[in-house]
């Protein structure tokens, strides 16, 4: 049977870590980090995720602070007060909690949001370091899969990575962190999406699958090589008669088929999603101490 990778085990060794580097800059006289995430309208999703990014930043002796707008609120008075925040010498970085109204545009919003202060590493800037190796805010969910890697001692050397999706935020980082020439990384990656032809010929030559799709279960056993590591990234909801709610989360991968096929996988939930909010907290970390943009 494979190693079930424990990604909130991981999530709060680095949170215990981050913990103890605010008691030291307390103990230096600095203040504590802080964080703020801007809420747009009220999905239920997003107000879980900027819920529990908050209650975490309490945990490790963060700051944080919320900002919340009405659904109906404009372009430009969302804009303006990013422009404050940009500004506010108190506040090491934030984030704009997506998806934003329709009527809103999220390029022109990402964009806005001051390089330094962009702890989501959504920035064309953060991106464009993350591409030349330069320091960067690398985004969460990428960086917190190296990480949960790191931590397994997973040999990433001269593998063959193949990560399915390309989306901004997890698929297209995740695959530029993976070629890059670094001990944790250093793998030969072959980035798959909707429009792959065979897909499955590319994820069986694979050591390391990353899928980031959206679709439950989409990866099967047929699709993975024996002694694969696979990590999943998808958080899908799906009806279910087992809940008292009548949903529950699944992944990209079909578990019960790939697991036994592996050499180490990740669970949903359980795997991936925890390391996310650790990796806000190390970039917010990484932005107070300036380590980035001095
Ligand atoms: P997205 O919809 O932006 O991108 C999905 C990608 O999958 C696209 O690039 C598309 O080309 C590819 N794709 C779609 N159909 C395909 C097919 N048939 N074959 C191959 N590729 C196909 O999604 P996203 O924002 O990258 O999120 C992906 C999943 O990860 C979602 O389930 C999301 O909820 C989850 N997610 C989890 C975390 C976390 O913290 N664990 C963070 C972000 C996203």
């Amino acid at each position: 049977m494979p190693t079930l990778i424990n990604g909130k085990e991981v999530s709060e060794k680095i949170q215990q870590e981050i913990a103890a580097e605010v008691e030291q800059l307390i103990k230096a006289g600095k203040r504590k980090p802080h964080l703020a995430a801007v809420l747009v309208g009220n999905d239920p999703a997003s107000q879980t995720y900027v819920n529990s990014k908050i209650k975490t930043c309490e945990k490790v002796g963060f700051t944080s602070s919320l900002v919340r707008f009405d659904e109906n609120v404009t372009e430009t008075e969302l804009l303006k007060k990013i422009e404050e925040m940009n500004e506010d010498a108190g506040l090491d970085g934030y984030i704009v909690q997506l998806p934003l109204p329709k009527h809103i545009s999220e390029q022109k919003v990402i964009e806005a949001v001051k390089p330094s202060k962009d702890v989501d590493g959504f920035h064309p800037i953060n991106v464009g370091r993350l591409v030349l190796n330069l320091p960067t805010y690398i985004s969460a969910t990428p960086y917190g899969i190296v990480h949960l890697l790191e931590y397994y001692k997973i040999e990433t050397q001269g593998k063959h990575c193949v990560v399915i999706g390309r989306s901004n935020i997890v698929g297209t980082p995740m695959s530029i962190l993976m070629a890059k020439n670094t001990p944790l990384a250093n793998c030969t990656v072959t980035l798959c999406h909707s429009k792959t032809k065979n897909l499955k010929e590319h994820t069986l030559q694979a050591d390391i699958v990353i899928a980031a799709i959206g679709r439950p279960n989409f990866v099967t056993g047929d699709m993975v090589k024996q002694g694969a590591v696979v990590i999943d990234v998808g958080i899908n909801r799906v009806t279910s008669t087992e809940t008292k709610s009548g949903f529950k989360l699944v992944g990209d991968v079909k578990f019960d088929e790939v697991a036994p096929k592996c050499s180490f996988i990740t669970p949903v939930p359980g795997g991936v999603g925890p390391m996310t909010i650790a990796s806000l907290l190390k970039n917010t970390l990484l932005a107070a101490k300036k380590e980035i943009y001095k």
